[in-house]
């Protein structure tokens, strides 16, 4: 079984990117720049968010933290976003979500000028990666990370039976949308699935490609796959761990002892879709920049 190493291919691609803002300096003297915005001190969104200002340090990117207190206005929140619109040194803003029950998250995913959406949340960028404009929008990160894992394992998709499990609008639906599309890492017939879909394992038996987020911990087991699948589990769950030290490990969204025993293919959780999911917000800003500066 070959294992999908995330991990791997997210140093290749952050190497390949820092070489390219490198090059980018030298001839322009100007770096990409993210701001990320946090509302809040949750303290699995801060570690998120430090995540991806180091990433950014590492490959020569510059990244402007701006921490908000949980009881900031929506008000406030909309006049920062809209100051960071039009910051010609901002070429991506990146709200981390959850936000405090009193914010409306659409409302704070339309204010985000979709050129510098880099995490391709608003519905300018879903809309033109439905209507396969991929070269216009940006594609939000997990998604766009799994489409780069099976075209850098050279995994065969054409033709073959795609199902995706869980339809949220940050993974399931773009992830579906991006594996319809007639491309090379794509371009499948795709059933998706839902906590509504009566009989699931009917359809997740079929897959050629079985593509997993639904947030429970090892919710595909053994009996719901075809021997030969390839299997990309998204899922991120915290379980008890009383042997490891922090006292808790994370699993996926498949049961990776049994299920790994039929796939030909399989990505591990951790460093599976997660190392690539920041990898591809590194990669949506610089193409930004480039945008921005007619590269
Ligand atoms: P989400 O917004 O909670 O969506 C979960 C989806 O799974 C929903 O569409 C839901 O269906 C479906 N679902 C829930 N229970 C189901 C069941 N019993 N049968 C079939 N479908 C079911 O979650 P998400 O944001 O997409 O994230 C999913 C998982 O991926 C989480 O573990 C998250 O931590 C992880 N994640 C990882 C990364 C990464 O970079 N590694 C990035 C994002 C998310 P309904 O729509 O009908 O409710």
């Amino acid at each position: 079984m070959l294992i999908i190493d995330g991990k791997k291919v997210s140093l290749y691609l952050k190497n390949e990117l820092k070489a390219t803002i490198e090059s980018c300096k030298a001839s322009t003297g100007k770096v990409p720049g993210l701001t990320i915005i946090i509302v809040g001190q949750d303290p699995a969104s801060q570690g998120y968010v430090r995540n991806k200002a180091k990433t950014c340090k590492e490959i020569g990117m510059n990244s402007t933290l701006i921490e908000m207190p949980a009881e900031t206005t929506q008000e406030l929140l909309l006049d920062t976003i809209h100051e960071l619109n039009n910051d010609p040194a901002v070429h991506g803003i990146l709200v981390q979500e959850p936000l405090p029950e009193h914010i409306d998250e659409f409302t704070v995913t339309l204010a985000i000028d979709p050129s510098k959406d880099v995490d391709g949340f608003h519905p300018e960028n879903l809309g033109c990666l439905v209507m396969g404009h991929l070269d216009k929008c940006f594609v939000s990160c997990t998604p766009s990370g799994i489409l780069e894992l099976l075209d850098r394992y050279k995994i065969e998709t054409k033709g073959k039976h795609c199902v995706v499990v869980g339809r949220s609008n940050i993974v399931g639906k773009p992830m579906a949308n991006l594996m319809l599309q007639k491309l090379d890492a794509a371009n499948c017939t795709v059933t998706i699935c839902h906590s509504a879909t009566e009989n699931i394992s009917f359809y997740t038996k079929q897959a050629d490609i079985l593509i997993v987020a639904v947030g429970h911990a090892r919710f595909i087991t053994a009996d719901m796959v075809k021997p030969g699948v390839v299997v990309i589990d998204v899922g991120n769950n915290r379980i008890e761990d009383p042997a490891a030290k922090s006292g808790y490990r994370m699993v996926g969204d498949v049961d990776f002892d049994c299920v790994s025993a039929l796939a030909s293919a399989m990505t591990p959780v951790p460093g599976g879709v997660g190392p690539m999911t920041i990898a591809m917000l590194m990669k949506n800003t610089l193409q930004s920049f480039k945008r921005f500066n007619g590269l």
